[in-house]
């Protein structure tokens, strides 16, 4: 973490967004199918269009909005879902969010660091489970500074395990913004996504939830994209932390920053993560907050961002439910974690005395997770395709605002997902997979892309790895 010098940034609006939710109606039927046909032709939504949809309640017109994201969600993902695993690497914390176990006031949480090392270890663990994507999450220290980044992401690509020699492909990051400078120095690391959620864009709140360390100054965090894509790392991640604040007003800021991107830097998010409140130990307020997001309105927020940003990734953590996650999968997102153990050193140490950052809602392994997708009729993908071809930032952006993308996802997520069949899966997610690639392979509409999809399908299976187009 460097100095910060802050620029006021003038991104978020409170003055309009507040506006728009007081003077936002529901639709009547007449104007709902306005909204919803606009949103359907994958043209997003404006904030006052946002903020209506966010006042439905009658459950047709929930039903005609959820269907809609349901489309949408189709027209540009299909069936695939992406998997990853987040791999804790700091638990270390000079910040005092009311909200988190990191918090420097919890003193029940072992804190630790892990060295490359220990990093490798955790990777051998993970590739030997099947992964091939992975988040690097960080605590805001100084232990955590961009030099202990890097090493932490070569000491993941560096580890090479399996039958195959396989390795991870993709490796984001999650942590405190960084300066121009350090970003610089990030990029040829092989970074993938930089996320950086900033929890609550309501400031008065913000700066209540973040009273101490770097984290306490709210326009350093905000102006993180105004010094990450000048650097030349242009997929990023956004996110909203929701139970901090009001989810209406929130979803609407995001929204307002998302379009912020696009017109300064022609490049919007590469996803959104919702993560939403969960219980945390030494941290009262994660299970006392006024503005917990109940069930239903969460899935309108999932809806909602489908709908105004269809373009972007949205991520789902293991903090849901495996249940509901079904149902949000549906609604749009279109990466979800599995297997996530949230405590450094938490995939191979096993100590049940490590308290994890938050208390995980899905418990499954990742074998299991995918044979349960397949059931309900989606394709795993381990795709990195994307990244490694130099389709990112605003190339990416070309491809997947018209949701032109499917013809690399599609044939990525088979070849990917056999290999994961071929090389770790259990018998059962064997069969169930092989049926959905049996199933999803005549999608594919272009005969050439289909009959090389069908080779390095066929080539995967004599042994060959890493085949994409
Ligand atoms: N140090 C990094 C930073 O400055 O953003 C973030 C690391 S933090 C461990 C990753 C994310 O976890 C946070 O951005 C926050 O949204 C989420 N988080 C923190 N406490 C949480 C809780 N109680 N329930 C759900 N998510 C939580």
């Amino acid at each position: 973490m460097g100095t910060q010098q802050t620029e006021t940034v003038n991104i978020i609006d409170e003055a309009i967004i507040s506006r728009t939710l007081e003077e936002a109606q529901a639709p009547d039927e007449g104007r709902l199918e306005e909204l919803l046909a606009k949103a359907a032709s994958l043209a997003g939504l404006t904030l006052p269009e946002a903020a209506e949809l966010m006042l439905i309640d009658d459950p047709e017109h929930l039903h005609e909005m959820f269907e809609t994201a349901r489309a949408i969600k189709q027209r540009i993902y299909g069936n695939r879902i992406v998997l990853f695993a987040p791999l804790y690497i700091s638990n270390e914390c000079v910040g005092n969010c009311l909200y988190c176990s990191f918090r420097r006031d919890n003193k029940d949480l072992e804190r630790r660091t892990l060295d490359p090392d220990e990093i490798r270890r955790e990777t051998r663990w993970l590739i030997e489970h099947g992964y091939k994507r992975l988040l690097l999450v960080f605590g805001d220290h100084p232990k955590n500074n961009v030099e202990h980044m890097i090493e932490g992401i070569e000491a993941c690509y560096s580890v090479h395990a399996g039958e195959h020699d396989d390795s991870i492909r993709r490796v984001n990051v999650n942590a405190a913004p960084l300066t121009s400078e350090e970003f610089v120095q990030l990029k040829p690391a092989g970074l993938g996504t930089f996320q950086v959620f900033q929890e609550t864009y309501h400031r008065e709140t913000y700066e209540r939830m973040h009273p101490i360390g770097p984290k306490a100054n709210y326009d350093w965090r905000l102006g993180v994209w105004d010094r990450c894509l000048p650097s030349g790392i242009d997929d990023i991640g956004l996110g909203v932390l929701y139970g901090l604040y009001d989810w209406r007003w929130d979803t609407l800021a995001m929204l307002q920053h998302a379009e912020y991107l696009m017109q300064t830097y022609h490049v919007g998010p590469h996803t959104i993560s919702t993560p939403r409140l969960e219980p945390a130990l030494g941290s009262d307020f994660s299970t006392h907050s006024p503005w917990l997001v109940s069930d239903d309105d969460f899935k309108k927020i999932v809806a909602i961002i489908r709908m105004a940003v269809p373009y972007t990734g949205m991520i789902l953590s293991t903090r849901e439910r495996p249940e509901f996650r079904r149902e949000l999968m549906e609604l749009g997102f279109s990466q979800v974690s599995a297997g996530s153990r949230t405590s450094p050193g938490g995939y191979t140490e096993h100590n049940p005395d490590d308290a994890p950052q938050f208390e995980v809602g899905d418990h499954r392994c990742l074998d299991e997770v995918m044979r349960n997708l397949c059931e309900q009729g989606y394709l795993p993908s381990f795709c990195t395709a994307c990244y490694r071809s130099g389709r990112t930032g605003e190339h990416f952006m070309e491809l997947a605002k018209p949701g032109d993308i499917q013809t690399f996802c599609l044939p990525n997520a088979l070849i990917s997902f056999k290999e994961y069949l071929l090389d770790y899966a259990s018998p059962e997610t064997r069969v169930e997979g092989e049926r959905i690639i049996a199933q999803h392979l005549p999608q594919i509409s272009s005969d050439a892309i289909r009959r090389s999809t069908e080779d390095k399908l066929r080539r995967t299976e004599e042994g060959e790895r890493d085949l994409f187009v």
